[in-house]
């Protein structure tokens, strides 16, 4: 069973003082909104870490209070590739309601590009290809935070959107962590149709275990780099209930993260 249900109807109640209309959700102004509401309504506590191109603001949401068992998710690096950003940008919602002692942390790392529709940010750029150089203002605000907190960041996630098949890319130290995510997403008993979930694969090391030398600066080769062990994953654009996919993410990792004990 999922950890938790989402309830959409509360965003979508027009008598709500923060009331936000379906078809402004996909804009900037509407993810702030949001931001705004859930931090309000569940106590999350958010923090500007940087701003991107075009000054807008980087907001990484947390709940809990700053601890040494830290989650932190990406998501949205790439612009495009948040079909349903709606559901996306509910999770801080349903973050809200699990009740265990790890930190969670919640970016969208491109909000440029989600106004923009485009998998760059504002400048052209690729974000998750510039985890080495770090040339773009939102690679560096992320290299900042988490060089900063790495002792306490025991898992990361990269949450990407996916025209195929759904899947999960890890680098070396993210293989057990990836089979945890990938056990929890088959046991889930999720009610409804699911049919990218047979899809799931791993590719073990995709990108720097294959050719050590060929690095693509991903999100998720960066954070091993560091050794926190990581995990991206590719939603299918059709999966309908994002949110619990999401849950069930994070079913795995603490699941790893316990094991790992
Ligand atoms: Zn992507």
């Amino acid at each position: 069973m999922p950890l938790a249900t989402f309830e959409m109807s509360a965003l979508e109640n027009p008598s709500d003082p923060i009331f936000i209309p379906m078809e402004r959700v996909n804009t900037l102004i509407g993810y702030y909104l949001l931001i705004k509401k859930l931090t309000i309504a569940h106590k999350l506590h958010a923090e500007e870490i940087g701003t991107s191109v075009e000054n807008n603001p980087l907001i990484l949401l947390r709940k809990g209070p700053k601890n040494n068992k830290s989650i932190f998710i990406e998501f949205g690096c790439h612009g495009n590739e948040i079909y349903r950003v709606r559901e996306l940008l509910s999770f801080p919602e349903t973050l809200s309601k699990i009740k265990d002692t790890y930190t969670y942390y919640f970016i969208l790392t491109n909000p440029d590009g989600l106004i923009l529709n485009t998998r760059e940010n504002a400048r052209g750029k690729d974000i998750n290809r510039d985890f080495i150089k770090f040339t773009t203002p939102e690679a560096r605000a992320l290299n900042k935070f988490i060089t900063a907190n790495k002792k306490n960041i025991k898992a990361t996630l990269s949450i990407h959107g996916a025209r195929l098949g759904s899947k999960l890319i890890h680098m070396g130290k993210g293989h057990k962590l990836a089979k945890s995510i990938k056990r929890a997403l088959r046991s889930a008993e999720l009610d409804y149709p699911h049919p990218y979930m047979n899809e799931i694969e791993e590719e073990p090391g995709i990108f720097g275990m294959i050719n050590p030398n060929k690095k693509f600066g991903t999100f998720s080769e960066y954070a091993e780099s560091l050794g926190i062990p990581s995990c991206a994953v590719e939603m299918h654009k059709d999966a309908i209930d994002k949110h619990l996919f999401l849950m069930e993410m994070l079913v795995g990792t603490k699941k790893y993260l316990e094991n790992k004990k």
